[in-house]
């Protein structure tokens, strides 16, 4: 079959966009479509939890986040006009030399978009606005799909594989009929706004002010970095509300439940509603079609994990198909993606539903390191593979987060692992020979160092240990089974 692109992701939201930088890099030829006319404007999605900074550090675009970031400011409760107090919705933590985030960043998901699509844009990519995936076949050697604009086919594109970026109606995962298994985590509807506010209402930026008890519902305003706009998110006591989202009815909506007046109000940016659901796809992918992000699974917005989790399907998926299509690794690796990602976004989906039903029972709020997405691994995976034995409870294992360190002169791990490759690390040990010189590898060797003990550790492009053993022995094997072996050869998949 002739190919257009090696891979073809519908959907240019925060997982398709993060997928194809990757794939950028990786010199993967990706051709990333999108059926709106612009990126998506609202700030939904605005936490960034220490597991995605990373990503993006590796990726190269976390400085541009951070300058446009803030942490997140201390929540103030009100009943009306009366102050009732203030605590941290985020446990803050100081960084650590093993966890250089070690906060989640505040930043509108309109805006990390927008820095994601410099980022492709930077390395040679673009997204391919007004152009909607609405059909497509799968055959031996490919994926052939047809694109429309403004509900007119208007061309055949041919890639290897196809990911279904295309968000938590993916019309992807409805033509392959794939079910989405879960629950509504609350039938009450919520409305999610952008609001930019007269400086004379007095509502200051330095907190993010909730009235958990306003008539009708609880309202909260975020004030978001880098302007003068809030995120407001409103509650509905009655399940059978209609949300309104014009700007009178938000305005009204405000004025009815906050000490706020109409007036107030000087735009509505934005406007949505949602009820909160949680389900997962039942599988992430059939053939040469995966799903990731919100069209594999859906959340709660409470505890900020849908658009972190979404990255962190892409990244685990970018490499495996620049292995695959560039390194000529066995076209097995792509199972890993399911079997890896699928049991982590279960969990992930219990988390958000306990902390959405912990809140609207009125529990504490305050969010941990269980939001965070550094715990999470992949020790049960195929490609896990633990050479050692008799390691202690709490050593580091294959499948766990590679932490960061110094490296003794003057780099941090994260700057040796940072880039498209695998980083085979001798950590108080000697360097084993490598034969050949694969192109995918580079090697380190720093003194012994507490997170990591001693050993040899392969750690993978998104930053896990993907082999651990105390000799090189079976070194050889993963490196093929992962397109890293010596004399790449590059082969169509
Ligand atoms: C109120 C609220 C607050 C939230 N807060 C957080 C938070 O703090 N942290 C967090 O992690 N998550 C949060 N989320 C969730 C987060 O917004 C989503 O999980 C995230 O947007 C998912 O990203 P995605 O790229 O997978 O899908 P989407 O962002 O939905 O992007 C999908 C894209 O695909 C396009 N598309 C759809 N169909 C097609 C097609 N057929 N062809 C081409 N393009 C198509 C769409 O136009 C869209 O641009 C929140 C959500 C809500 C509602």
């Amino acid at each position: 079959m002739r190919r257009d692109a090696d891979v073809l992701i519908a959907g240019a939201g925060p997982t398709g966009l993060v997928l194809a930088i990757d794939l950028a890099r990786r010199g993967v030829r990706a051709l990333l479509v999108e059926k709106a006319d612009r990126l998506f404007p609202g700030s939904r999605g605005k936490g960034l939890q220490p597991r995605s900074q990373e990503v993006l550090d590796d990726l190269g675009v976390l400085p541009a986040i951070q300058a446009a970031g803030s942490l997140y400011p201390r929540m103030l409760r009100w009943e009306g006009t009366e102050r009732r107090g203030e605590w941290d919705m985020m446990k803050r933590a100081e960084p650590t030399a093993r966890i250089p985030y070690a906060n989640t960043l505040l930043i509108p998901q309109s805006r990390t978009q927008e820095l994601l699509r410099a980022r492709l844009v930077e390395l040679g990519g673009e997204v391919r606005f007004g152009a909607e995936l609405t059909g497509f076949r799968e055959y031996a050697d490919g994926v052939e799909a047809e694109l429309s604009r403004d509900g007119a086919a208007c061309e055949t594109v041919r890639a290897a594989f196809l990911v279904a970026a295309d968000g938590g109606r993916s019309t992807v995962r409805r033509a392959l009929g794939i079910g989405m298994t879960g629950e509504t985590v609350d039938p009450r509807p919520m409305l999610v706004a952008d609001v930019r506010l007269a400086p004379e209402a007095g509502v200051d930026r330095g907190n993010w002010h909730v009235w958990p008890t306003a008539p009708g519902g609880g309202v909260a305003l975020c004030p978001l970095p880098g302007g003068d706009v809030f995120q407001l998110i409103a509650s509905f006591e009655d399940a059978a509300a209609v949300v309104d989202t014009a700007p009178e009815a938000v305005r009204d909506l405000l004025a009815a439940r906050t000490p706020l007046a109409a007036k107030d109000v000087v735009e509505v940016v934005w406007a949505s509603g949602f009820r909160a659901r949680a389900a997962m796809a039942d599988r992430f992918r059939a053939g040469r079609v995966f799903l990731a992000g919100d069209a594999a699974h859906v959340h709660s917005p409470a505890g900020g994990q849908g658009l972190n989790t979404g990255i962190q399907d892409a990244y685990n998926l970018g490499w495996k198909l620049g292995q695959v299509l560039r390194h000529g690794a066995p076209a097995a690796l792509l199972d890993s993606y399911e079997a890896e990602r699928l049991p982590v976004a279960a969990d992930v989906l219990g988390i958000s539903t306990r902390i959405h039903r912990a809140s609207a029972e009125g529990e504490s709020t305050q969010r941990g390191e269980e939001v965070q997405q550094l715990g999470l691994g992949y020790r049960d995976s195929a490609l896990a593979a633990e050479t050692r034995t008799g390691l202690a409870e709490d050593a580091l294992r294959a499948g766990d987060r590679a932490p960061d360190g110094p490296c003794g002169d003057g780099r941090r791990l994260f700057d040796l692992f940072r880039g498209p490759h695998f980083t085979l690390l001798a950590v108080g040990t000697a360097l084993p020979g490598l034969p050949g010189a694969p192109t995918c590898i580079r090697t380190a060797r720093i003194a012994a160092y507490e997170p990591y003990g001693t050993g040899l550790f392969l750690i993978r492009p998104d930053g896990y240990v993907g082999w651990a053993g105390a000799t090189a022995d079976g070194l050889d094997a993963y490196l093929a089974a992962v397109g890293a072996a010596p004399a790449p050869v590059t082969a169509p998949a």
